[in-house]
């Protein structure tokens, strides 16, 4: 097949759909009058699908050769149906999925176990025994020994479990009075088998469901019908070279071409391999121009072939190109990998409910509501456009913001209340707190987070939560549809009164959304995301099957936990093999409709061969017997490689040297604190990000305590201690350390309720309480006596530069002052950070604020307090680092570049490490070193 060629449509579809109208048109003529006794336009087709009706309308006009024509009514059994009015009410799968989670809660026959999953399974069952009109004996005891017999296995505990489940809830289910959706279909069958009186036409490509087929043979007693099956016409006109390729497909797909397919043609007998392959060429029935096969080597390479075909497709001008998806794991690539490209796909399949963004909102809210607003949940609930979208979206993101901000520097993790008090001053941040409060109120009525109620119930609930947080659904598509079905189900559970608590309601919730799918109709583009099934009587210009392996193709359907195939059989339930020949006539009959395949799957997988499907397996077999041509794509995998290739030559850039941005003028700050120049001096890329990009002001929420937050109460402590106590000398030992331990269990008291683990550094500060006084009262001894703590100070350094911070604690002796910094750091890297002048800035900073002559870092490690002072003359250090400071401004002012050349022991702490990206361009630079 040359891929690119285009068939000239209608070319071999349009065969089968002018058969048919040739054939119809034939039963009502004379045209174009019109019959008085048997009109056209009073005749009924069904058709599989409502795609079929247009190209079979314009075959029944081009057959008839008239310019006008009424054409017959074309309608789905399923819709014709469901026309039909019926007086017995019948109960939604919502309600009867409902009243069997009650049964299996009430029994308590599966502890512990995912009941709705059962729930589904069950119904499942049921609803396919009602299908095949299977009945239950009344006694229990007779069913076991009718599975007994169907296992041809002694009864045990197991199969005496199934046969007491099975039976009890089959009786329960069906003594309602009430139809359910299938019983309701095959009675409205019934009806219109006595209604109808007109003559039928139908199109279809696999067999027929048990009450479908009921109610044709009704139907035949009375009127003329006339069945159109694909299978048997793709074998009939082998003598048209459009369809005689049908021969083959055939052979391979069923396996033989026999007299004993009734409905099937009397072609050929069936023999070997040998004899089928020489048929086939006596009948000139060749794929080569109609079907490839392309195996890959893994997922990306079947994917990257699959866009690149529909790429040439499109280049030759094809205008309905399908992708019918056997893997879903593929096709979510190629479709990704099209949208790439700009190739946008229609999905005809939809998406789950439950995979969309309307659907997410809906699921973070109520994970706030069961984590009791978590932060991480909080915040990504907040993120999420749909909520609050009575406000300005400009409004909702600073609310954000801010309430981010508090809540990452107060190390809040949960509990409303606890986000309204740090909000407290935040007029909009706490409004949006009330509202969610509210709602969360709404959610809560009758008794707090324990109650029960009807689903109903939550779903109203969750509506008035949704009003109150103003959830602006309705304007998205999506959202809309979402909304609509909340409601349905409402309304569809309103007469049900089983409560379930609201973990229940949720896990209901999250099935039903994953049940439920949503179709884009917005997208309009000739590539089609489609899958097999609903496949059956459509051509398009060319057709992509992905994932055709054997795990795929035929896709391994489980058929559910209740029996196996043997008792299936014996209670007239249909076997896996049936499932599978629905899926091998979906194939045949899109094989056979369609002049342009190209089928593709991973020819290994982990290094392991993966095999192509047994279908597709037997059609190359027979084609490479018969033709010598296995069907294998060439071409493509060619073209792939000269394109990876040249993507090789032209990398994708990656960042290879070290980043030195320039601060725009504007964007210079005029204030810096004395962590900022800390920062500056240790990597001037570091100060960019945390002080012109601010991304230090998210800083992580420590949801476990963290060395940092230990520090903070040490201050805290420290503080409240020397304004209660200035002058130890005055107090008794004993008296300043149960008051030390007093300040600090209160100042501990509200981390260790959040956190246990806040007790190991409680402990470790009570070590350090004794030492500290000792050293306290040494420094007294020595003429130092507290002064002030926690003092804010700004010093002017130019007109557009204020240095800024807080000073721990000034103390004072006599006229001299010095600046004391708490550091709870070990005595040797301090004095390592000292030791080079103008590494360590901080106390040259307070030093200046404070107009000190003295400085010095009290160094807290576990028990261990020690004084450590800086080895240079404090006048000097601060005037060269307040030269330094003004200095290294003027050249940012003029455009001097940032670059991040933090030593590793400075990176090693670094939280701009992921930004700057060195572990890239050091490399990098090492290995260009080496070359070099
Ligand atoms: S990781 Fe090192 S080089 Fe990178 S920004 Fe931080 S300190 Fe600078």
């Amino acid at each position: 097949m040359n891929p690119t060629q285009n068939s000239g449509y209608p070319g071999g579809a349009a065969v089968f759909f002018d058969a048919v109208a040739q054939y119809i048109l034939a039963q009502h003529r004379p045209l174009p009058e019109e019959s008085k006794n048997n009109p056209l336009h009073h005749a009924t087709i069904l058709l599989p699908n409502y795609h079929a009706a247009q190209p079979l309308a314009q075959s029944l006009i081009r057959q008839s050769a008239q310019s006008a024509l009424l054409l017959p009514r074309m309608i789905t059994l399923q819709d014709w149906a469901q026309s039909l009015p019926i007086t017995t009410k019948v109960t939604p799968d919502s309600c009867r999925a409902a009243m069997l989670y009650e049964a299996l809660r009430t029994q308590r026959w599966f502890a512990n176990a995912d009941l709705w999953g059962i729930t589904k399974e069950l119904l499942t069952l049921l609803d396919e025994m009602t299908q095949h009109h299977v009945t239950l004996p009344k006694n229990a005891d007779d069913f076991l020994a009718q599975l007994e017999q169907a296992y041809q296995a002694k009864r045990g505990t197991a199969m005496q479990f199934e046969a007491r489940v099975v039976h009890e809830l089959w009786y329960t289910m069906n003594n309602t009075g009430e139809l359910d959706r299938v019983l309701a279909y095959q009675q409205r069958l019934a009806q219109l088998a006595l209604a109808v009186q007109v003559p039928i036409y139908v199109l279809h490509a696999c067999d027929f469901s048990f009450a479908e087929e009921n109610f044709l043979n009704a139907c035949r007693a009375r009127i003329p019908v006339t069945l159109f099956d694909i299978r048997a016409m793709s074998i009939q006109q082998t003598h048209c070279p459009l369809v005689g390729h049908g021969v083959i497909i055939h052979a391979a797909l069923h396996g033989t071409v026999s007299e004993d397919e009734k409905h099937l043609s009397t072609l050929s007998p069936c023999g070997t391999l040998h004899e089928q392959a020489q048929f086939v060429r006596e009948h000139h029935s060749n794929l080569a121009n109609r079907l490839r096969l392309f195996g890959a080597h893994d997922l990306e390479h079947e994917a990257r072939a699959a866009e690149l075909q529909v790429r040439r497709w499109l280049l030759a001008g094809k205008k309905s190109i399908a992708i019918v998806a056997q893997d879903r794991l593929v096709a979510r690539r190629v479709r990704a990998l099209l949208e790439r490209a700009e190739v946008l796909v229609r999905d005809e399949t939809g998406w789950t409910l439950s995979t969309l963004s309307v659907s997410t909102v809906l699921m973070r809210w109520l994970d706030a509501l069961q984590s009791d607003f978590y932060f991480h949940d909080l915040l990504d609930l907040l993120k999420s456009p749909f909520i609050f979208s009575d406000r300005a979206a400009d409004e909702r993101k600073e609310v954000l913001y801010k309430l981010e901000q508090l809540v990452r520097k107060n190390s809040v993790v949960a509990h409303l209340p606890a986000f309204m008090e740090i909000a407290a001053g935040e007029g909009a941040v706490q409004t949006l707190l009330a509202r969610l409060h509210q709602a969360a109120a709404a959610m809560q009525k009758n008794g707090g987070r324990k109650k029960t109620d009807t689903l109903a119930g939550w779903l109203d609930a969750l509506q008035n939560s949704f009003e109150i947080l103003g959830m602006g659904l309705a304007t998205d598509e999506a959202g809309a549809q979402l909304l609509q079905s909340l409601q349905t189900w409402q309304h569809e559970l309103a007469g049900n009164s089983t409560r379930f608590s609201l973990r229940e309601w949720r896990h209901w919730l999250a099935q039903q959304l994953d049940a439920n799918t949503f179709r884009d109709t917005n997208i309009t583009s000739p590539v089609l995301l489609t899958h097999l099934a609903a496949t059956g009587w459509r051509s398009f210009d060319a057709v992509l099957l992905l994932g055709c392996d054997d795990t795929h193709l035929p896709g391994k359907e489980s058929g559910g936990m209740w029996f196996n195939d043997g008792v299936r059989v014996s209670l007239g339930l249909p076997t896996r093999q049936i499932n599978l020949a629905r899926q091998r006539d979906a194939l045949l009959s899109l094989l056979t409709m369609n002049d342009c395949v190209l089928a593709t799957w991973q020819a290994s997988k982990n290094g392991e061969i993966n095999l192509l499907s047994p279908y597709l397996e037997m059609l190359r077999t027979l084609h490479q017997l018969a033709y010598n041509d296995d069907l294998a794509e060439r071409e493509l995998g060619e073209i792939l490689e000269v394109a990876q290739v040249r993507s090789a030559q032209f990398p994708l850039p990656v960042l290879s040297s070290m980043p030195t941005p320039a601060v725009p003028r504007d964007a210079l700050p005029h204030k810096i604190s004395a962590g900022g120049y800390n920062s500056l001096v240790a990597c001037p890329y570091q100060f960019y990000a945390r002080h012109i990009l601010r991304l230090n002001e998210m800083d992580e929420v420590s949801e476990a305590v963290e060395k940092s937050d230990y520090g903070k109460w040490v201050h805290d402590i420290l503080h409240q201690f020397h304004q209660q106590f200035p002058v130890l000398a005055q107090h008794k030992v004993e008296e300043l350390n149960s008051a030390l331990r007093r300040i600090s269990d209160v100042v501990f008291a509200p981390a260790l309720q959040r956190d246990y683990l806040t007790r190991a550094w409680l402990l470790r500060w009570q070590q350090a309480i004794e030492p500290y006084l000792d050293v306290q009262i040494k420094m007294e001894l020595e003429g130092w006596h507290f002064k002030s703590g926690e003092l804010p100070f700004e010093l002017r350094l130019t007109d557009d530069l204020i240095l800024h911070g807080r000073i721990d604690r000034v103390d004072g002796a006599g006229q001299v002052m010095r600046v004391l910094d708490y550091k709870m750091i070990d005595a040797g890297r301090l004095r390592n950070k000292l030791k080079d002048p103008g590494e360590d800035v901080q106390l040259a900073c307070y030093a200046a604020a404070g107009e000190s002559n003295s400085a010095a870092y009290i160094s807290f490690d576990k028990d261990k307090i020690q004084i450590i002072e800086p080895p240079h003359d404090l006048g000097d250090l601060v005037q060269a680092n307040m030269d330094r400071l003004i200095t290294v401004f003027e050249q940012m002012q003029s455009g001097a570049a940032l670059p991040a050349n933090g030593i590793e022991e400075v990176c090693q702490y670094c939280e701009i490490r992921g930004l700057c990206r060195k572990s890239e361009w050091s490399i990098g630079g090492e290995q260009a070193d080496e070359h070099g």
